[in-house]
């Protein structure tokens, strides 16, 4: 199994692309000594952002986590209120309600998709729920309108985590903004980048306002050093907004790379047959895959942290689909029976490598080397 290995290079499964004004922007950054968080493109990238989704304002984080903690913040989440969040998501989900001292509550997920079943939200809504939190997973959007309908149904909230979902949409609407507000992450694997970072973008003026008092240490905005509320220090950097706005500016020809990417999977993967279950997309909008994400088929006798190793010697990086909240230590005690989708989704799922980088040679070898592991 090594000769592949030996002599190519490694196929990892995310990688940045930086090939816009990256360079020129941050090189302005240091040339002018506006390096902290205070500079044209953090208000640049700001207005950029909101204006592609749609919205009315963004405001930058200093990474996807603390927009999520900031947002929950605003909305005025705290002990004793619920939110709905489905299990099978990224950990920060969860954890941005931990940290305002409130409780999760957990969703199943539709197997297909990943994304939460809107079926299943309304029998957990109890007296104490304030929110809830779709997740649009792996770059497609969850099933809105359902979910928009509940909320309004019970005056609840909805906070989309959208950090996987740049530029995915929703029956003609942009991930970002659908709900009250939405939170996005440019880690160095999203589908954007500024390094670290975090955006929420929402169309109204007072949850803005809010966001912005507790993302620089609660501060009076017209009083210095006075601090009427506990705040955070969660700004952006005007680094990592510069590096954001390069970004953005070729949003367009990043996701059309993640496209083609897709593309050749699709094409090459049906030789395999049912040993892969390729990613389901509904027709209700743009799926920007994050991660192009498969099921191993039934029958198979190798495990799925089996096909990791067994690709990881081939050359080729791949990572599980995200393990449920309910089966971690923090979240053990929300385990119930009814999550079983979202624990069969977190036990044989496959993200294979996915970013703009990627060449049709590329995919090639990441399909022969399934086809040799996947027996
Ligand atoms: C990446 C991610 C986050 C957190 O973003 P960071 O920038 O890494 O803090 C939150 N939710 C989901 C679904 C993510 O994928």
């Amino acid at each position: 199994m090594t000769a592949v290995a030996d002599s190519l290079p490694r196929i990892s499964v995310a990688a940045p692309s930086l090939d816009g004004n990256e360079r020129d922007y941050v090189l302005e950054c240091l040339d002018s000594t506006w390096i902290s968080s205070a500079g044209r493109f953090i208000t640049d990238f700001e207005k950029a952002f909101a204006d592609y989704c749609g919205v009315k304002h963004a405001i930058a984080c200093n990474n996807g986590t603390t927009a999520l903690h900031l947002a929950l913040v605003a909305m005025g989440i705290g002990p004793g209120d619920e939110v709905i969040i489905p299990s099978l998501t990224y950990i920060a989900s969860a954890n941005a309600v931990t940290y305002c001292g409130g409780t999760v509550v957990l969703v199943d997920n539709d197997p297909r998709t990943f994304n939460i079943d809107p079926a299943l939200i309304e029998a957990k809504i109890t007296p104490r729920t304030k929110a809830i939190m779709p997740v649009h997973l792996y770059g497609q959007v969850a099933d809105m309108e359902p979910i928009l309908a509940i909320a309004k149904k019970h005056g609840l909230m909805v906070i989309e985590d959208a950090a996987e979902a740049v530029g995915a949409t929703y029956k003609g609407r942009m991930s970002g903004s659908l709900g009250d507000c939405a939170t996005f992450s440019f880690f160095g694997n999203k589908i954007i980048t500024t390094g670290e970072g975090g955006m929420i973008t929402t169309n109204d003026d007072a949850l803005a306002a809010t966001m912005r008092l507790y993302r620089s240490q609660g501060m009076d905005p017209n009083r210095r050093y006075w601090f009427p509320v506990v705040g955070f220090n969660y700004r952006m950097t005007n680094i990592q907004a510069a590096i954001g706005l390069a970004q953005l500016e070729r949003v367009e020809h990043h996701l059309a790379a993640r496209e083609r990417v897709v593309g050749w999977y699709e094409q090459k993967l049906s030789r395999l047959g049912n040993r892969v279950i390729k990613p389901h997309v509904e027709g209700f909008g743009r799926h920007v895959f994050w991660m192009y994400t498969v099921r191993l088929g039934e029958g198979l006798s190798t495990s799925r942290d089996q096909v990791i190793k067994d690709l990881d010697a081939l050359g080729v990086e791949s990572r599980p689909v995200f393990h449920p909240m309910h089966v971690m230590p923090p979240y053990a005690h929300l385990a119930t029976d009814d999550l079983k989708q979202a624990e069969a989704c977190g036990a044989d799922g496959l993200n294979l490598p996915t970013h703009a980088g990627l060449t049709e040679a590329d995919i090639d070898r990441v399909v022969a080397a399934l086809d040799q592991v996947l027996v």
